[in-house]
This record gives structure tokens, sequence and C-alpha cells, in this order.
């Protein structure tokens, strides 16, 4: 099945899946997936400059700590 792009309004922001928008006749702009949370535009930044993924930054999680912790019981 294929699936509709997602699209809205350049001008009002309305939604829609036509070429243009129903409440202003302005031409619709696919709406992208977005990768990450709206409410963090800056994660990916953010992650780059922690250096996440590379080992000392596994190192740095505190699960590390946790499983030690259980290992003692
Ligand atoms: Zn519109």
């Amino acid at each position: 099945m294929v699936r509709s792009k997602l699209k809205r309004c350049v001008s009002c922001k309305e939604y829609g899946l036509g070429e243009k928008c129903n409440d202003c006749g302005n031409i619709l702009e696919v709406v992208a997936p977005l990768k990450y949370s709206p409410e963090d535009p800056q994660g990916n930044r953010r992650r780059k400059r922690l250096d996440a993924g590379s080992k000392g930054w596994i190192e740095s999680l505190p699960n590390t700590n946790i499983d030690e912790d259980l290992k003692d019981e």
C-alpha cells in the first residue's frame, strides 16, 4: 500500500494531502517525517557534542553502576 505523503500549506500551515490548500488555495509542501522529537530540535547537535556512542560516553552512562550494584547482592 502506497502511503500518501502528508503535506502542509506554506501559508496558513493547514495540513492536507492534495496539491493545494483547501483553506486558502496556496501550495502544499511535503512535511518530512521528524527524526527527533519536535520538543528537542537541538538533540542531534547536543548528542554530537557529547560524542554519544563512543566508548567514553557508554562508560559514563549510569547503567554500568547499577549492574555492579546488583552483582554484590
Ligand atoms: Zn492554506
